[in-house]
């Protein structure tokens, strides 16, 4: 799928912004959810760098755009944008779906990592860690809290983690090291498997179906569901979560039910 600048996008009616954005299976996605429904639809994929976002979603909005989804790094930029967030959306300050007309917001990872985690049998109360404190981070580790895990997490930078949970009112276990002795899911939403770089995680074997996720996903497993697997825990990559959050956006910007199969078979799932 080719990737636009923000500047030279020619028209279309949906697309996804971030940086790097070359990787995403969202415009594959969508795309085949149009072709199921015969849906006259067009969706792109468009480079938006760091500081960029809130020009290219009016230069989007300019062009006739309904709506975007938003990927790493801009869904805190793009909450701030938005004059419209859906009730729920507020606590998580990102967003990742945005209908531009009117400047609405929607944040549908959450919904979808939910769903993942309930899929493996990870029910409110069991111990998860979090990597990463930025804008993905946020939204789930808010919502996990509010439905009453309990959680540890760890940051490369360790102040941007404390503010976040100072800032989210939460309580969550600030780990000097990403250690995952007693946890039963370790989830990674850092993007160092964007950038293939490996974390510094205390990896220990897995007693009786610990789970660990990558909200990332690529060609290969990622160095984090590498380890992950060699010390016995179940692993998944974030194509789950991606089709349920794509799915629900599709719902949400068109008023019909996503043809969830159809855009499971499209990732290969
Ligand atoms: P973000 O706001 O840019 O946050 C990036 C986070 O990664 C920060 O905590 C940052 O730490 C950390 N990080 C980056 N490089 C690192 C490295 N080399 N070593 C250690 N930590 C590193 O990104 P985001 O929007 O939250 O997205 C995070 C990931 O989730 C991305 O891979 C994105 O593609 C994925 N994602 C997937 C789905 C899905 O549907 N599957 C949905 C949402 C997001 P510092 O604070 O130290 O900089």
């Amino acid at each position: 799928m080719k990737v636009y600048d923000w500047r030279d996008v020619p028209d279309g009616d949906f697309a996804i912004l971030g940086d790097p954005v070359g990787h995403s299976l969202s415009p594959r996605m969508h795309s085949a959810a149009y072709q199921f429904l015969e849906l006259d639809l067009m969706y792109r994929a468009v480079r938006v760098p760091v500081g960029e976002v809130v020009p290219a979603l009016e230069a989007l909005r300019d062009l006739g755009y309904l709506g975007v989804n938003i990927t790493v790094p801009h869904k805190e930029a793009a909450f701030e944008w938005c004059e419209h967030v859906e009730k729920g959306t507020w606590r998580f300050g990102a967003v990742n779906t945005i209908r531009l007309e009117n400047r609405a917001g929607v944040n549908t990872d959450v919904p979808g990592f939910l769903k993942v985690l309930a899929d493996q049998g990870i029910e409110p109360g069991a111990r998860i860690m979090f990597l990463g404190a930025g804008g993905s981070a946020r939204s789930l580790i808010a919502a996990c809290s509010d439905a009453g895990f309990e959680i540890g997490a760890w940051n490369r930078t360790r102040e941007r983690l404390e503010k976040m949970v100072g800032e989210l009112g939460v309580k969550v276990d600030i780990l000097e090291s990403a250690d995952v002795q007693g946890f039963q899911a370790i989830i990674n939403a850092t993007s160092a498997s964007l950038g293939e770089v490996d974390l510094p995680i205390v990896w220990r074997q897995s007693a009786m179906g610990g789970f660990a996720f990558d909200l990332a996903y690529g060609p290969e497993p990622s160095p984090f569901l590498k380890w992950a697997k060699a010390n016995g825990w179940l692993t998944s990559d974030g194509l789950p979560m991606l089709v349920e959050q794509g799915a629900l956006g599709f719902e949400w910007w068109l008023g019909k039910e996503a043809p969830r199969e159809a855009m499971l078979r499209s990732v290969g799932l």
